[in-house]
């Protein structure tokens, strides 16, 4: 089924379904995803590999001197039906999921240049609509017009074990205790640092998918669209 051309900002907290949710409505009403939390994790995993993080700590010198130089794009595979994420032009789509990069990410993310960077590429993409994109600051900063725009939660340990079962299937090696330590984290960073914050904007519609299933989710989401454009 196609709408009227429109920009949907999914904002949240971490592991709550937003990506899940995002490439459901993709899916559902043709419109092209951009995860934009996977832009901040490509970017700290060149950091890793090119050790401008190195012993926890980051050489801002050095990052500022290497941003130009870190370009990032998406591939869809449509043999396996995903959007893998491109770092000068190599797949790290899995690289990027590792609890190392979950480890650093949000204070990459609390950089202004970095987040300048990037939330310039994103403004770009979605100037012709039909974009569905999720993050933090999608709804607050990046597309403060955006027609619908919804903010996930659920409860931390439904989170954490999601995103715990998630990893695994991917062969991560990670505990669960990992995982909660990691959301809580990033959590407090992403809603407590200077630079576009995570809050949830006046207009946005809040989803709690604490008790929902994944179907049961994707319906109520599909609805309030239909509902609301
Ligand atoms: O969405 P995901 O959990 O992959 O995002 C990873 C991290 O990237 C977040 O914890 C946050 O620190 C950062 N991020 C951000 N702004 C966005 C998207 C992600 O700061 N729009």
């Amino acid at each position: 089924m196609s709408i009227k051309l429109i920009n949907i900002a999914i904002d949240g907290h971490s592991s709550c379904g937003k990506s899940s949710i995002a490439k459901h409505i993709s899916k559902e009403f043709n419109m092209k995803y951009v995860d934009s939390g996977a832009m901040y994790r490509a970017i700290t995993f060149y950091c890793i590999e090119n050790d401008i993080i190195c012993n926890n700590k980051i050489n801002h010198y050095l990052l500022l001197k290497s941003l130009d130089k870190i370009d990032i794009s998406f591939n869809h595979n449509a043999k396996l039906s995903i959007t893998e994420t491109l770092l000068n032009g190599q797949n790290v789509e899995n690289l990027i999921r590792d609890n190392n990069v979950s480890n650093h990410v949000s204070d990459i993310s609390k950089i202004k240049q970095v987040r300048e960077k990037l939330i310039n590429f994103q403004q770009k993409t979605c100037a012709n609509k039909n974009v569905v994109m999720d993050g933090r600051d999608i709804g607050t900063k990046v597309m403060p017009n955006a027609d619908i725009k919804f903010f996930v939660t659920a409860d931390i340990n439904i989170r954490a074990k999601r995103r715990f079962d998630e990893l695994k299937i991917h062969n991560h090696k990670i505990t669960y205790d990992q995982v909660l330590v990691n959301l809580n984290k990033r959590d407090s960073d992403d809603m407590g640092r200077e630079i576009n914050p995570l809050f949830q904007a006046k207009d946005a519609i809040v989803i709690n998918n604490t008790l929902l299933n994944f179907n049961q989710q994707n319906e109520l989401v599909c609805q309030l669209i239909k509902k609301n454009v």
